[in-house]
């Protein structure tokens, strides 16, 4: 029996693997021809960190499906308008409420919840906690969400997070990688479902240039620039290390709607998020930054395009075969 559809069957991940959770759907991804799987590790992640390129490829018709890991239950209310003890009581509700809502803006067409809580940082330790899981267990978890949603591109987070070392954001990388090399093997764990291999792995990054390119706008306008480039170059730049550049100047607006959502987390007054008239934030950097880091098909670099060289599936009668 498949977990997925019955809650109480997931004695194959662990006793203590927490039940995946379809949050919301709209649409079939697994219709589309080309499918496109991010995992994240707190609600907001989807939309500051690559939400454009989601934007994109869901109006191309691709399918889009996020994995987001933790509930963000630890997060602080970081939009002074909302930080009322009533709010704080239902956090956990809220934010699952915003992440349908930003989802729904990107055009997600599937998102679940794979179940754990958010760890915190420093980390709590604490049961349940998506850092203290046991990474075998995150990783089959994973696993089967891969083999479920058949995504020929899988996008997760670096190697190199020393810029920002939340400890839900490190497993989110470490069990990713795990996963999507396990996903297509069959003798991984065969009761999560028939092997899938995805064909390339991404990691999503915020480039240097694009946080010097924000500054930049500010001081031409003569603004006072929330960004402060002498923290920025104590962090290792990577941008030597991208391959792939995709524009998505085309949905800026569905991003900013996106962030918007996530009220809580987001101030709506942020210099930082908001400080630019839009009609300069829109053209300052209309870009998502990726490495490739991983590719089963041949794939010249630089790249502007997710799914440049990917083997598509073929759509028939709903049934499926492989080739182009
Ligand atoms: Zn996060």
């Amino acid at each position: 029996m498949d977990c997925l559809d019955s809650p109480g069957a997931c004695t194959t991940l662990g006793g203590l693997a927490p039940t995946p959770e379809m949050l919301c759907g709209y649409g079939n991804p697994s219709v589309c021809a080309h499918r496109l799987l991010t995992i994240h590790a707190h609600p907001d992640d989807e939309s500051s960190k690559g939400g454009g390129s989601i934007a994109r490829y869901a109006a191309a018709g691709i399918g889009t499906v996020l994995v987001c890991c933790t509930g963000g239950e630890a997060g602080s209310i970081l939009n002074p308008a909302l930080d009322h003890p009533h709010v704080k009581a239902r956090l956990p509700e809220v934010r699952r409420t915003e992440l349908v809502a930003a989802t729904r803006h990107l055009g997600y067409q599937r998102v679940w919840m794979l179940g754990y809580r958010d760890s915190n940082m420093p980390a709590s330790g604490e049961p349940g906690t998506f850092a203290a899981a046991p990474l075998d267990e995150t990783v089959r978890a994973l696993v089967r969400l891969i083999r479920t949603e058949r995504p020929h591109v899988v996008v997760t987070y670096s190697d190199n997070q020393r810029g920002y070392q939340h400890p839900d954001h490190l497993r989110v990388h470490e069990a990713s990688v795990l996963a999507y090399a396990a996903a297509g093997d069959p003798a991984f764990h065969p009761e999560l479902g028939t092997a899938w291999a995805p064909q390339k792995l991404y990691y999503t990054v915020w480039s240097r240039a694009r946080l010097m390119a924000q500054h930049e706008a500010f001081v031409r306008l003569g603004r006072q620039s929330p960004f402060k480039p002498e923290r920025w170059q104590r962090r290792p730049s990577m941008d030597h290390r991208l391959t792939t550049r995709i524009f998505v100047g085309d949905h800026w607006e569905q991003v900013q709607e996106a962030l918007r959502a996530h009220a809580t987390q987001i101030d709506p007054q942020s210099p930082y998020w908001f400080g630019l008239p839009p009609e300069v934030a829109r053209a300052t950097y209309p870009y998502d930054d990726y490495i490739l880091a991983q590719s089963a098909v041949p794939a010249p670099l630089p790249e502007d395009d997710l799914f440049a060289g990917i083997v598509a599936d073929a759509v028939q009668h709903g049934t499926w075969r492989t080739g182009p």
